[in-house]
């Protein structure tokens, strides 16, 4: 078996698993349980791991893999209400026009 991916949480590895077993590709995840969970907290910290079942599979889990490490990170997005312009979620007004975006919750 050869280790082909460390993800940074477990959805990621989940979410790697499955690409690659659209693909046919086999793979274990190790650490799965390392995050999360109760009890003592490892001393250094384990990120879980995918694995290739068949080192055959190599040259194409890596294609899957670097497409997934491409893809745009998701970041919250507040689209105006006044012009429909996506904000980032951290803005507080509208860039565009200026609008208010994040109402203040009442109660
Ligand atoms: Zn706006």
């Amino acid at each position: 078996m050869l280790k082909i991916f460390s993800a940074g949480n477990i959805l990621d590895a989940y979410l790697v698993q499955s690409l690659l077993a659209e693909a046919g590709i086999e793979t274990q995840i190790f650490n799965e349980f390392a995050q999360g969970g109760t009890g003592e907290i490892p001393f250094t910290q384990a990120y879980p791991e995918i694995w290739l079942i068949n080192e055959n599979d190599l040259s194409d889990a890596k294609k899957i893999i670097a497409s997934f490490e491409q893809r745009p990170h998701e970041t919250g997005t507040s689209v105006c209400k006044n012009c429909d312009e996506p904000n980032p979620d951290t803005f507080e007004v509208c860039w565009r026009c200026g609008t208010v975006l994040h109402t203040p919750s009442h109660g």
